[in-house]
């Protein structure tokens, strides 16, 4: 029989758990292992609400194990390092994002990127390598081996940097690699979450032109005015669609849901690429000839590696890329996840877990 989660290891912690697919989260004792000599111990300050989240919490993938404790966007301050981490030192601010293990020889992991390894190991609802499943940052305190670590600089505000872990280095990947980087390239980002909001906020950094494609016209002006969006087209709006066709030079596609593609890959130019980060639980329709007859692309991408990372980490800190927030306490999460999924945030839910996650005995 399966060991109790609050005995299968030697420190007592403390988080919220979903226990059922209704993805209700309510307090949970659970434990963790002691720190080892590869591992940094922190005490989680805040962490960030991502859509994979509330998927995983009800189960949408098809892949949740119960209890499960999210959280894969985590910030917090050093408390015990082990006798061989050579990174970090306690009351250092650090993060852990979507991963914490992989098989570190791989093609991917000896190329920097663990997030593509067959054998990685994620931040919750997996098994780790002694055989426990993982938790996330729901919770009070978390044990990560430092290759999963990452610093956050002082520029950064702890609660704002938390985003960045998952949703940022999701879109900031993408921008690097397919060479979605170049001054004076245009950029059409679908879906103004929070995702979403960061890709407009890479881009203009990277000096993009950026059009963002929404189903809500009343995020129009502050994605023009606050955001700096160039400009914003309804996806909803044939006639505004149709005024916007051939004219990016890429997409990212962060959308939630099952939606129509045929539509933004019209307003690709040839050779364009439309870049899927957004994970729909069903399948989506394409059709080729539209894509043979400009030589476009369709493409993925997951999180990032955690090279990729800290730099993407150290280019917000440096070009002033900070996640719009809505700071929220611990016992306000499931009407978060409620709000989540109507798309009715600003850009990004972070939990307060510093100050707001308190026992219940
Ligand atoms: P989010 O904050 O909920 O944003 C998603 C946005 O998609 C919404 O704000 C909305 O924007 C749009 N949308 C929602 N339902 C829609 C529909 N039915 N039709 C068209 N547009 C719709 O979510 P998020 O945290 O940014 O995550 C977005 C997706 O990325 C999720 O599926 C998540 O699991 C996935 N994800 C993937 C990775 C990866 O590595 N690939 C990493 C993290 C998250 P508008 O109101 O502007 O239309
Ligand atoms: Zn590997």
């Amino acid at each position: 029989m399966a060991v109790q989660p609050e005995i299968e290891h030697p420190r007592k912690a403390y988080g919220w758990a979903a226990r059922d697919t209704s993805g209700v989260l309510s307090p949970f004792w659970f434990s963790r292992r002691k720190t080892g000599e590869k591992d940094v111990t922190f005490k989680v300050l805040y962490c960030g609400v991502c859509h994979s989240d509330l998927h995983k919490l009800k189960n949408e993938w098809s892949d949740s194990i119960y209890p499960l404790v999210p959280g894969r966007e985590i910030v917090g301050e050093v408390t015990e390092v082990g006798s061989k981490v050579d990174k970090f030192k306690v009351g250092d601010k650090v993060a852990a994002g979507c991963l914490v293990g992989s098989c570190h020889s791989c093609q991917n992991c000896v190329n920097n990127l663990e997030n593509y390894c067959q054998q990685v190991i994620p931040t919750y609802g997996a098994k780790y390598v002694d055989g426990t499943i993982t938790y996330g940052g729901f919770s009070d305190f978390m044990v990560a081996d430092e290759h999963f670590v990452v610093n956050i600089p002082s520029a950064l505000p702890l609660d704002a940097a938390a985003p960045l872990l998952c949703a940022g280095i999701t879109v900031y990947g993408p921008l690097r690699y397919f060479g979605l980087d170049k001054p004076g390239m245009h950029l059409g980002v679908v879906g103004l979450g929070g995702l979403g909001h960061l890709a407009v906020k890479f881009a203009k950094a990277l000096g993009l032109k950026v059009t963002v494609i929404s189903t809500s016209p009343k995020k129009k002006n502050e994605a023009i005015q606050h955001l700096g969006a160039d400009f914003f087209v309804v996806s909803r709006d044939q006639d505004q669609m149709q005024a916007a066709m051939c004219t990016l030079d890429g997409i990212i596609d962060t959308v939630s849901a099952v939606h129509p593609l045929m539509p933004l890959i019209d307003l690709l130019k040839s050779h364009g690429k439309l870049v899927a980060v957004g994970a729909p639980e069903k399948p989506l329709e394409l059709l080729l000839p539209p894509l043979i007859l400009g030589r476009k692309s369709i493409a993925g991408s997951y999180i990032g590696g955690i090279k990729e990372t800290q730099e993407m980490i150290n280019f917000a800190a440096e070009h002033n890329v900070r996640p719009e927030i809505e700071v929220i306490p611990m016992d306000y999460v499931n009407t978060a996840m409620e709000r989540l999924q109507k798309a009715d945030v600003k850009y990004r839910f972070v939990i307060d877990i510093g100050n707001t996650l308190k026992p219940h005995y």
